[in-house]
């Protein structure tokens, strides 16, 4: 199975032209990113001291790296100390059999899913309806997305694009009968669909915002409650995480979330965030008979071992992406089925291959929004640059363009061969803007005239 950060070469142009020729969609992205990033900057505001907040943040998520491996094994330790079970996948599809596994031991015909990335990234939802398990997504953007077949194209809205008419008429779908696009009623008929799902859901399947070290428990925050229903109501919990989750102790999740809400929201807070701590212990009332952490490797430990490991200290909280201006225009599906924006567009080609993912570290200004609206400070457009780099030593570029730069490297390296080039310049100006690269350029601009004199004539 082909990885789903992979995205074919030219695709986020051509996904990102169509979502530029859709004005709806452009109203409702600007919309949508534009008060999220409003509402981070005023959270931010708020605070008495963001920066040493920022650093602070910075420096535990950093200094966790240093030494993850230990981190993630203290935590698994915690965990099956707990009554918990851990099973370490080194792959995608070591993830997505141990999550099969997992349901087909408990007999599960249903799971319940809360929003969760790293299972988006493995593409456990095809795996589990293949083995004959039904999967429903409970994140209301992620229902949605779920009803008309499509994906996430934001982390922490994943249907900001979608209008309430379209909601309206997905659900008129599901329902048999016409759903008006009043909220009150869009919501009513999703809680009603939803909550049938979370009392017959044999599994529960979450995500893990953190793991914590010193206890073996999973954070998990959301606004909507739905992760807190699918990890305690089914009998068997499933968490599946990146390995890079894992957080050393409980005061220092204390500080990722100070800054996690504000910059994903704009809130203090999510409105549920949930510790959970091994399955249910005797006495109690509710929580699964059985949780599992599935801890996804997946080429986290290569990302570790090269000179781009701070991207792992990523908290998925989303500000890069409403900050980033060429998302702003291009939309998510653009970046692929799973990660989108800056972050999206360092760790596909992290994930996937740099060439498997060649499009992403262009689909950037580097005009360093992204690195400003960072709160753990990953220096994104840094990076983006760096793969750029990366792309051009393995000649990862096609063909036609490293020949290009070749010839043009050639010939400005050389006075002779330079002097000549800008006189020829002006003898091509009628073709420039109609073949190249400058064709492209030129569609929606005016390329400048040559002077009549060069410079260094006059
Ligand atoms: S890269 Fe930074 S800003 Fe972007 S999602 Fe991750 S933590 Fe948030």
């Amino acid at each position: 199975m082909t990885s789903p950060l992979a995205r074919p070469r030219g695709a986020f142009r051509a996904a990102a032209a169509a979502k530029v020729a859709d004005a709806h969609a452009q109203q409702a992205l600007d919309e949508a990113t534009g008060r999220l990033y409003g509402h981070r900057l005023a959270a931010w505001g708020e605070l008495e001291d963001v920066e040493a907040l920022r650093e602070r943040a910075r420096q535990i998520r950093t200094g966790t790296l240093e030494h993850l491996e230990a981190h993630v094994d203290d935590f698994a330790r915690a965990v099956e100390a707990r009554g918990g079970r851990v099973h370490r996948a080194a792959s995608a599809a070591e993830a997505r059999e141990a999550v099969v596994e997992i349901c087909r031991r408990a007999g599960a015909r249903r799971a319940a899913k809360s929003k969760s990335m790293a299972t988006e990234e493995i593409g456990l939802n095809p795996a589990l309806e293949a083995a004959g398990i039904e999967v429903v997504e409970t994140d209301l953007g992620e229902y949605i997305l779920q009803l008309g077949g499509e994906h996430p194209v934001h982390i922490v809205a994943p249907a900001i694009e979608k209008t309430a008419a379209e909601v309206a008429e997905l659900f008129s779908r599901v329902e048999g009968r016409p759903v008006s696009d009043d909220l009150a009623e869009l919501t009513a008929t999703a809680r009603r669909r939803l909550r049938e799902v979370f009392l017959t859901a044999d599994v529960g399947i979450t995500g893990a915002n953190f793991g914590v070290a010193e206890t073996g428990s999973i954070c998990l925050v959301s606004n909507e409650g739905n992760a807190r229903l699918v990890s305690s109501l089914p009998r068997v919990h499933v968490a599946v995480m990146g390995m890079e989750r894992v957080v050393p102790t409980l005061d220092e999740v204390a500080v990722l979330l100070q800054l996690l809400a504000r910059s994903a929201t704009g809130q203090k807070l999510t409105s549920y965030t949930t510790l959970v701590t091994g399955p249910r212990r005797e006495g109690e009332k509710d929580g699964p008979e059985e949780l599992h952490v599935v801890i996804v490797d997946n080429g986290r430990t290569d990302i570790l071992a090269g000179p781009h490991r701070v991207m792992l200290s990523c908290i998925r909280c989303g500000a890069c992406i409403n900050a980033c201006p060429v998302y702003r225009k291009a939309g998510g599906a653009a970046y692929g089925p799973v990660l989108s924006g800056p972050m999206g567009a360092v760790y596909g080609p992290l994930l996937a291959g740099l060439d498997r993912a060649a499009d992403l570290p262009h689909a950037s200004s580097l005009c360093g929004a992204c690195t400003a609206a960072c709160p753990v400070k990953i220096p994104l457009h840094d990076l983006l640059l760096d793969l750029r780099r990366d792309q051009a030593a393995a000649g990862v570029a096609p063909l036609r363009e490293r020949l290009a730069f070749a010839l043009w490297s050639l010939a400005w390296s050389r006075p002779a061969t330079y002097r000549l080039s800008t006189r020829l310049a002006r003898l091509g100006q009628p073709l420039a803007g109609r073949v190249g690269p400058g064709r492209a350029w030129a569609r929606e601009r005016a390329l400048p005239r040559f002077a009549r004199r060069r410079f260094r004539d006059r």
